[in-house]
């Protein structure tokens, strides 16, 4: 099995094939980690907008906890724990999520008088109450993807850096490889991880999509004060989201992109206007936003689908070409859902009754 891509989510997918048995090379054009993953804040939370994604959210979430805990000289869970503010209209749906929730993860509903009363110091506003997830929090995406990359390597598994894999090589109606800028290199299947590298890849292949990029910008900030314990935190009704950054004593405050750049296949500098739309967001949920000073901040094309449930799929034109990307800004606490689905679709496919991916 050939995986294309060593962001997170080609990562979590080479560790868990082969984990499976299979014999796997993931090729990287550049070095490991190096794309969207390396800007990503990497936050782990459960409780997502439909039960489908929370359920995901909530495999990712033990995945990585478990991991960090069987490798905690390598990586760290940080548990900052992470509040939800729900829109009005969306309330009791989120309040039935809570109490459904409740008896498989650590979750509870804050009511606005005790959510004032436990972080009334950092909210401008909580009319609406919160979901505070004490055990969420974040991972450090180098620490993450290093750490998966070596076990994978120690039961076997192959990568290669600075392999750009150019196009897909055919013989007898079969895929049987792909060609590369330097050898061509031999598979019976091949996984695009490929992030916002995808939509030009499959435009250039000519294999029907429905993806496109988008710039995701995440400012950081200095508050003017204490903001003590601040924790991680996502927003529905402004847009929001963000955690703290020990480092720099600054916290990270991201808001919604709804601008579509299709080219945007690049990192750069924060923009301005970005900035000021986070700012009067950020003002709007929380008191410290307003007096804090820039710490600069990070802008990065992220891949998305017009829906938030990922493409993690077979692509049109063979049973042999997978896709796992489109994750709209939350592709690293969705990989190891990613990669338990690619392992079933791998093991429902005809490689599996013919043996022929197997190691
Ligand atoms: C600022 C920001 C903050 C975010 N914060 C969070 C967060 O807190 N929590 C969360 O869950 N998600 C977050 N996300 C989303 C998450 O980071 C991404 O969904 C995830 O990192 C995407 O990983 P990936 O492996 O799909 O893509 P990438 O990390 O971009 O990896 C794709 C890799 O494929 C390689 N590649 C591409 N084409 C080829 C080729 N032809 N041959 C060989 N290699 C190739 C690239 O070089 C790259 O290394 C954030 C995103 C951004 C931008």
């Amino acid at each position: 099995v050939l995986v294309i891509g060593a962001g997170v989510v080609g990562v979590v997918i080479f560790q868990a094939l082969v984990e499976a048995g299979h014999r796997v090379t993931l090729v990287e054009r550049h070095r490991v980690g190096l794309g969207t993953t390396a800007f990503s804040g990497g936050v782990v939370r459960c409780l997502h907008v439909d039960e489908t994604l929370t359920e995901r959210a909530v495999l990712g979430w033990r995945y990585y906890r478990d991991l960090c805990r069987a490798h905690r000289n390598a990586m760290t869970f940080h548990r900052t724990g992470v509040l939800y503010f729900p829109t009005a209209a969306r309330v009791p749906w989120i309040r039935r999520q809570v109490a459904r929730l409740a008896a498989m993860i650590p979750i509870e509903w804050l009511e606005p008088r005790v959510a004032r009363t436990r972080f009334g110091q950092l909210l401008a506003d909580c009319d609406e109450g919160v979901v505070w997830e004490p055990e969420s929090g974040y991972v450090e995406p180098g620490e993450v993807v290093r750490g998966l990359i070596l076990k994978g390597q120690a039961k076997g598994g192959r990568l290669l850096e600075g392999v750009e894999v150019r196009g897909v090589r055919w013989a007898g109606g079969r895929i049987v490889g792909v060609s590369t800028n330097t050898a061509p290199l031999d598979a019976d299947l091949v996984i695009f991880a490929t992030g916002p590298q995808t939509p030009g890849l499959l435009d250039a292949m000519a294999i029907d999509h429905d993806l496109d990029n988008r710039m995701v910008q995440v400012e950081l900030r200095a508050p003017d004060g204490d903001t003590g314990d601040h924790p991680s935190y996502s927003d529905e009704a402004y847009g929001l989201n963000g955690r703290p950054d020990p480092a720099s004593a600054g916290m990270y405050l991201g808001v919604r992109t709804d601008v579509a750049g299709a080219s945007a296949v690049l990192p750069g500098p924060i923009d301005p206007q970005q900035s000021a739309i986070a700012i009067a967001a950020g003002s709007r949920r929380f008191s410290w936003v307003g007096a804090s000073t820039t710490l600069g901040g990070v802008r990065s094309p992220e891949c998305f689908a017009p829906d938030p449930h990922g493409r993690v799929c077979r692509l049109a034109g063979s049973a042999q070409l997978l896709l796992a990307t489109g994750f709209n800004g939350a592709g690293f606490r969705m990989a190891p859902w990613a990669s338990g689905e690619v392992v079933r679709l791998i093991e429902t496919s005809e490689f599996a009754t013919s043996g022929r991916a197997m190691a």
